[in-house]
């Protein structure tokens, strides 16, 4: 489809057992919508039968646009893939393509666009998924928002609606490790959040291993605040106080009561915890130094396979 006015853009990774019901749902909402909707799903990598289905939809439905990553490049990368791919001319309705996040809300998302806000954010009530899920995301989000330099709402992730100029904002964003809500936040312009209830995944696994979420903690932290850097220096100021307060002590005991120092336990426990504040120190500013490791090599931030849509509607070789 040719300038739509609403771009959908779900990510895709082994989500074959969702698929059939993730196509229902979105035909039904472009179905009864007034407006013109193109769906752009990104293939990130998938091992399982999804790419394969992806382009069995994009060459009978003119209404999908499937891109086809040449890897798993993660979530963030291939929903930045699935922005930058995405025609339309209003706004992009982003959501997770395991139906957690309903399509049916874009009615609702789009009036507010309507209203003048650029960025229309889903704000979760409640969440259908573990406890210490749940805990670890609600401290998350919390601690990030405390130390950031940008205004982060609560409890929102990725699901949104973003007008156009505000996809060629986030497009013109080189950076490489992507925190698209925190993004989101700094681009600015007028914002508001949504309530909704976040579902529970329709089949399958949550695609977010442990290490992944702390990576996507740790772009969060580390790219949207300057605090554990400013940390530093106050907790050298504060030991550097009381080592003072310590050697006054100490001198005081050696020249007026002539007692001589002891407490080599003392002495090596100090020694031992301050090696460790040091090594904490250095690992914070390694994370800064990391960030401008991958960034200065300026690679791309992901590489394209293939592309179904429109005008380019030929099945792929090797699928
Ligand atoms: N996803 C992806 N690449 C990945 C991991 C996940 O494109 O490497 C997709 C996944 O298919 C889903 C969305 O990103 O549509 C959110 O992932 P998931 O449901 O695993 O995350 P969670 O909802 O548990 O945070
Ligand atoms: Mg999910």
């Amino acid at each position: 489809m040719l300038n739509p006015q609403i771009s959908i853009v779900a990510p895709l990774y082994n989500e074959t057992e969702s698929f059939p019901r993730l196509v229902e749902r979105l035909n039904a909402v472009m179905d009864t919508s007034p407006r013109t909707i193109e769906v752009v799903l990104i293939d990130d990598g998938s091992r399982d039968n999804t790419a394969v289905l992806m382009q069995q939809l994009a060459l009978t439905d003119s209404r999908y646009h499937c891109v086809f990553l040449s890897r798993n490049y993660g979530h963030q990368i291939a929903l930045s893939a699935g922005i930058a791919a995405a025609c339309a001319t209003e706004a992009l309705f982003i959501i997770d393509g395991d139906l957690q996040d309903p399509p049916e809300l874009l009615n609702e998302f789009f009036e507010k666009y309507q209203e003048g806000y650029d960025v229309v954010y889903a704000v979760r009530k409640k969440r259908k998924e573990s406890w210490f899920k749940r805990m670890a995301y609600a401290s998350f989000y919390r601690l990030v928002r405390s130390i950031s330099y940008v205004d982060m709402p609560l409890d929102s992730g990725d699901f949104s609606l973003i007008s156009r100029r505000v996809a060629d904002v986030l497009n013109q964003m080189p950076e490489e490790s992507r925190f698209i809500r925190g993004m989101r936040s700094w681009i600015g312009f007028r914002q508001i959040g949504i309530e909704y209830e976040r579902d529970a995944r329709l089949a399958g696994e949550s695609k977010y291993s442990f290490s992944m979420l702390k990576g996507l903690a740790y772009n969060g932290i580390f790219n949207f605040s300057e605090f554990p850097v400013k940390i530093i220096t106050r907790l050298g100021m504060f030991t550097i106080g009381i080592a003072v307060i310590y050697l006054i002590q100490t001198l005081i005991k050696r020249f007026i009561y002539h007692d001589v120092p002891q407490g080599f336990t003392a002495l090596l426990f100090v020694i031992v915890l301050f090696s460790g504040v040091q090594l904490i120190a250095l690992g914070l500013i390694g994370e800064y130094v990391l960030r401008i490791f991958f960034q200065s090599k300026g690679r791309p931030l992901y590489v394209v396979r293939d592309v179904i849509r429109e005008k380019q509607r030929q099945p792929l070789p090797g699928l």
